[in-house]
């Protein structure tokens, strides 16, 4: 499934309805404390970690199943995580995404947080989006968003090198 972006304007209700859609066929980019989290639970990263070059940068990213091209951590009868309690950042965002410039979507605006400017969006294609009694908040997004681009930048080779030899320390 592909992300459809629209811009968020407002804080939004939302309510996850476990549709089976979201955790297959789209890249769940890790970051390397998203490895060392999910190391920590017990996986061994040579069964849910990827690697890729894009722009000349290696980026990380979860297994998938052959099948449906589904996250190895995605229970395909109930739609749900397995890993819910420490998956990876990305995971906590959707389906919701925070860009440093705009998409050219029509009617996004800035958003002004912590001294950047932000373009917030959600998936129109998520059925969870205005339903239930949870409300997500703008800046909680944003917030997810800049800590996500921070845990990016440590995110190379070297750092995963460094994890799996017991010397990464979290910087
Ligand atoms: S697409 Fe939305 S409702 Fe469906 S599983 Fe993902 S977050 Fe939940
Ligand atoms: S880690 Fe969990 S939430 Fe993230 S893509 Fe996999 S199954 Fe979905």
């Amino acid at each position: 499934m592909r992300f459809k972006p629209k811009p968020l304007k407002d804080d939004v209700n939302f309510e996850c309805k476990f549709c089976l859609d979201c955790c297959r066929g789209r890249f769940i980019y890790l970051t390397i404390s998203d490895i060392a989290n999910i190391m920590a639970h017990g996986h061994d990263p040579q069964d849910f970690v990827l690697m890729t070059a894009e722009g000349g940068k290696i980026r990380f990213f979860l297994a998938y199943r052959e099948w449906d091209l589904g996250c190895i951590f995605h229970d395909p009868e109930t739609g749900k995580c397995k890993i819910h309690s420490y998956n990876p950042l990305i995971c906590k965002i959707y389906p919701f995404m925070v860009s440093h410039k705009p998409l050219g979507i029509e009617g996004e605006e800035p958003f002004e947080y912590k001294g950047e400017n932000l373009w917030l969006y959600y998936d129109e294609s998520c059925p969870g989006i205005g339903e239930g009694e949870k409300i997500i908040k703008k800046e909680d997004i944003a917030e997810l968003g800049l800590k996500f681009q921070k845990e990016s930048e440590k995110t190379d080779l070297d750092g995963l090198s460094r994890l799996l030899n017991g010397e990464y320390n979290g910087t």
